[in-house]
């Protein structure tokens, strides 16, 4: 028996069909519980991944004050511009037949409790895993709504200079015409602290 196949894994959802990304915390007690959740989702050596501290977090624009006491704060425009150029090279790398984008978060995570200055784990126990899974929740959902937005922009504008251009300068700057460009789509999960994964509905 596999490792991943000890673990509990969400299967009700529709599985990845072609290139997928990832986007994921940077949390270093999970990076081989993520890949063994990928390897679950049939995705060994089939993904690109970026990593950003409290993933969907800081690359949603659901926030824009911060609440928490932060030491130095740091640039999250900077943060969503990375993002969306690196989802342009992905496109191009993928030769635009990204199909998935897989969003996945997880608990205990240092980045939500410092940058919006919440306790979801208080010394002194009862543990709120419920306000936890609900924020996580709402920056995956904001995160997956802009991208899909961002995609639909970006897809109207190559759509626009297919019209504009010649045949021979299709073929150069934008993907095959015959080719229908579609937003992939998103999923978003929550992984606790023993690798375990549930989906984010
Ligand atoms: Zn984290």
């Amino acid at each position: 028996m596999s490792e991943a196949t000890l673990q509990k894994y969400p299967d009700d959802h529709p599985p990845p069909r072609k290139f997928v990304l990832v986007i994921s915390c940077v949390d270093y007690r999970l990076l081989d519980d993520l890949v063994r959740f990928l390897n679950h989702e049939n995705l060994t050596n089939r993904y690109y991944h970026i990593a950003f501290a409290g993933a969907s977090l800081c690359l949603s624009n659901a926030i824009t004050e911060w609440p928490g006491p932060i030491c130095v704060e740091p640039k999250f425009e900077h943060w969503r511009a990375t993002l969306h150029d690196h989802l342009g090279s992905v496109l191009t790398l993928t030769g635009y037949k990204l199909s998935d984008v897989y969003i996945v978060e997880h608990r205990d995570c240092g980045a939500y409790e410092k940058f919006l200055g919440v306790k979801y784990y208080p010394h002194d126990g009862g543990a709120d895993l419920s306000k936890e899974a609900a924020d996580h929740a709402t920056f995956a959902h904001a995160l997956r709504d802009e991208l899909k937005e961002w995609f639909r922009v970006h897809f109207d504008g190559i759509e626009k200079e297919q019209k504009k251009n010649t045949k021979k300068e299709k073929k150069a700057k934008v993907p095959c015409a015959d080719d229908p460009l579609k937003p992939p789509h998103t999923h978003m999960f929550l992984m606790g602290l023993r690798g375990e994964v549930e989906r984010i509905e």
